[in-house]
């Protein structure tokens, strides 16, 4: 049995039993992470109300023998306290933590989704809301984008995957991984509009992701549906319905 210490982002609190919590992490060496924090519930606990979604803590943790650590100390390292001042900015990034709590495999040593996750947090922190649901947010659509490139899961959408036609493509299909021209037809549609937005959230910095108009934005999450739900048989609870 070891004891490391990390920093590691919270991805999601759940109540394990009367007293505990078990937290899901995700940290820049260790990947994603679960822990129990036992006594975690309780008034007095040192662990209790710190270790809420989105906050960012130092923390002390046990491996044992299974996948689950134990949680033995956490010092609040970023609280991201203004997520909480706005229900947007709170469900927008409840949008991003179930994407990153279910896409990112539990090996991942890399730093980049941590970082990615982080940079997301951040931003969100003083966005302002707009009439489209948080989970639509040009932010949020570029953070889930990134995160299946970060995983290897991002489609080919630069040219058509039938017969490589880098023009005239209008349609996208997850199980052929990729877009489509008119030419060999099939997939689903997917407009001009979304195709010009995809390639610029994912080729922009987050914090340049801009606004979408809420039609390619409801596009651009049809494809991260349709693609979680293709290579990682996952759907997105804050995900409209197919
Ligand atoms: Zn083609």
């Amino acid at each position: 049995m070891t004891e490391f210490e990390t920093e590691a982002v919270v991805l999601r609190t759940i109540r394990y039993s009367e007293a505990d919590n078990i937290v899901t992490l995700l940290s820049p060496g260790h990947g994603r992470l679960s822990a129990i924090a036992k006594g975690a519930r309780r008034q007095k606990s040192r662990l209790g109300g710190r270790l809420q979604p989105a906050v960012v803590a130092r923390l002390t943790l046990h491996r044992g023998r299974g996948e689950l650590c134990g949680l033995r100390g956490a010092v609040v390292v970023e609280p991201h306290a203004a997520l909480w001042h706005e229900s947007y900015r709170l469900l927008a990034a409840g949008a991003v933590l179930e994407s990153a709590a279910k896409i990112i495999p539990v090996d991942d040593e890399s730093a980049s989704a941590y970082t990615l996750i982080r940079r997301t947090l951040a931003l969100l922190t003083t966005s302002s809301p707009r009439p489209a649901p948080p989970r639509l947010d040009a932010v949020v659509l570029a953070s889930r984008l990134k995160l299946l490139v970060i995983s290897g899961l991002m489609p080919r959408l630069g040219g058509c995957v039938a017969c490589g036609a880098l023009e005239d493509l209008v349609a996208f299909s997850a199980v052929q991984g990729g877009a489509l021209c008119r030419s060999c037809g099939g997939g689903e549609p997917l407009s001009p509009a979304a195709f010009t937005a995809l390639a610029h959230l994912l080729g922009s910095p987050l914090a340049d992701a801009g606004e979408l108009e809420q039609g390619t934005a409801d596009e651009i999450e049809r494809v991260l549906t349709l693609v979680l739900s293709e290579h990682l048989g996952v759907r997105l609870r804050s995900a409209s319905p197919i």
